[in-house]
């Protein structure tokens, strides 16, 4: 890493380093340090070339909302890690974003009760900023791995510095965590992160291969 200062991930209106409360793994289960990083346009809702703008237009994919609670039950958390250069363009504020996420929050909670996303982190930046949060480089996964981690032992997340690239040595396993995307910055980011990366097809997304995921963690 240079001098310029890392462009980090965003929360939904909250710093990055606020206070984190999970919510508990469905039947009691312990969580066993797995992620399951995802994507979200093509991979749990409906994407588009002209961004999702609003929360009306957020359309959910097949199944997506079983799919992510198939994932919480087998005892992964979720981390949502999405590039949204809409803000960076100045198309809109992050407010909006926040209501587009708290539509989807609903949505998947309608199709399975226990699809809980347990953090959002996005990537305001365009393209052209060259933001270490924006896939395919890494950035927002490794705050994600940082910041469950630290919320599964206290949801006030005191004295948490998240670190990132060259500066961030004492890494998880991360072998039974998985990213997946349906393009080829998802794949990107997850190779350079270093975990296992599987790609949907944007018309079915996590649901069409939650079966590959679940067979792959058992
Ligand atoms: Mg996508």
């Amino acid at each position: 890493m240079g001098c310029e200062p890392i462009l980090e991930p965003h929360r939904d209106a909250v710093g990055l380093t606020d206070g984190l409360d999970l919510t508990d793994l469905p039947n009691g289960a312990q969580w066993n340090g797995r992620i399951a990083y995802l994507d979200r346009d093509g991979v749990l809702n409906i994407g588009s070339e002209d961004y999702v703008n609003s929360p009306e237009q957020v359309v959910l994919l097949p199944d997506a909302g079983l799919a992510v609670g198939a994932l919480r039950r087998a005892g992964f958390r979720i981390c949502v890690v999405t590039n949204q250069s809409p803000i960076g363009r100045g198309h809109w504020p992050s407010g909006t974003l926040a209501r587009i996420h708290a539509r989807l929050r609903e949505l998947l909670l309608e199709g399975d009760p226990d699809a809980h996303l347990d953090l959002i982190l996005h990537s305001p930046y365009a393209p052209w900023e060259g933001a270490w949060a924006r896939k395919p480089n890494p950035g927002m996964l490794e705050a994600g791995r940082q910041l469950l981690e630290a919320a599964a032992k206290d949801s006030n997340l005191v004295g948490l510095f998240i670190r990132f690239d060259d500066d961030w040595t004492d890494r998880a396993d991360e072998s039974g965590s998985v990213m997946v995307g349906d393009r080829g910055v998802d794949m990107g980011a997850a190779f350079e992160f270093g975990v296992k990366a599987i790609r949907c097809d944007p018309s079915s997304g996590l649901a069409g291969v939650i079966d590959k995921i679940l067979e792959g963690a058992a």
